[in-house]
């Protein structure tokens, strides 16, 4: 007569304590642990476990969303033998996220189609299964949102907003040409982040166009002298993945392979900053 007052007793207590996993798992596994299948202390661990992986699963799902990751892309969906120029330890190593730890921006540069995005969100995956908080956005969607903040007067608050990402992925840097008070609400950002807080940076342009991008060479200069110090930048140089089927209806001229003044631009002059740019990983 004990045992299944004893049982409704942590049926209760699980609900109470909003352990729904758990509920449900129990009667099955104390039915189990009764035909001596289980031990008492593996039903314990079964009943935990459940509970465990169902939190962390909702915890991921909410990071998730909180970071705009709506698109799932991982290293594990990634066929790096499609990507030559690309070097998978490279990619591997940045995985292990010390660059988060060491506040660093990481630019994934290289024409359409060759997985920039891919990996950048994949990387953000990586970072909010480590427990760390991720921003995705692209740099328009990042402009026009701090743009509506400044109108209304709110502009510290955003700024403040998206630093609070350990890791901010600004994708999609050069598709569209900025204002010249975007940029300059743009450099406000990334200054405000400048050795505070890690970013991913996608483009499709190479950095001596970003004079071009921003409207401004002076402001441009001002941003990439924040954003390639302590920089790691990955190149791909290979074809499109979205036209791996339909290559020969595009033509050359608008294929991607090796894309002209991708490299960094020359180091700045003056007093050298406490590393050199592009130190990698
Ligand atoms: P980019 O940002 O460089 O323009 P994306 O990362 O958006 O390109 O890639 C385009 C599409 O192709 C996406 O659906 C992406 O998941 C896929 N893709 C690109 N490269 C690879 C790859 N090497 N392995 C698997 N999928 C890839
Ligand atoms: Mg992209």
């Amino acid at each position: 007569m004990n045992a299944p007052t004893t049982l409704a007793r942590v049926r209760q207590h699980l609900v109470q304590l909003k352990l729904a996993c758990a509920l449900e798992v129990l009667d099955d596994t104390m039915d189990r642990v009764e035909q001596g299948q289980l031990s008492v202390l593996e039903a314990i661990d079964i009943l935990l476990n459940d509970e465990c992986a169902n939190r962390e699963t909702r915890r991921i799902k909410a990071a998730r969303m909180t970071a705009r990751l709506t698109q799932v892309k991982t290293l594990e969906s990634f066929d790096f033998s499609f990507q030559p120029s690309l070097d998978r330890n490279r990619i591997l190593t940045l995985a292990q996220l010390g660059f988060i730890e060491r506040h660093q921006s990481v630019h994934f540069l290289g024409p359409p189609g060759v997985g920039k995005s891919h990996l950048a969100l994949a990387l953000g995956m990586e970072a909010i299964k480590s427990g760390k908080s991720v921003y995705f956005t692209t740099l328009t969607d990042l402009i026009t949102s701090l743009t509506k903040a400044e109108r209304e007067g709110n502009l510290v608050n955003r700024v403040r907003y998206f630093n609070r990402a350990a890791v901010l992925i600004v994708d999609e840097v050069g598709y569209l040409p900025v204002s010249p008070s975007g940029a300059n609400l743009f450099f406000q950002l990334v200054n405000a982040r400048y050795e505070k807080g890690a970013m991913i940076l996608t483009s499709n342009r190479g950095f001596k166009d970003w004079g071009e991008i921003f409207g401004d060479n002076v402001i441009a200069a001002a941003l990439l002298d924040r954003l390639l110090h302590h920089a790691i930048v990955i190149e791909i140089e290979g074809n499109s993945y979205r036209l791996r089927e339909h290559a020969e209806l595009v033509p050359e001229s608008m294929q991607g392979k090796r894309q002209e003044g991708i490299k960094p631009p020359p180091k700045r002059r003056g007093r050298p900053r406490k590393a050199t740019a592009y130190t990698d990983q």
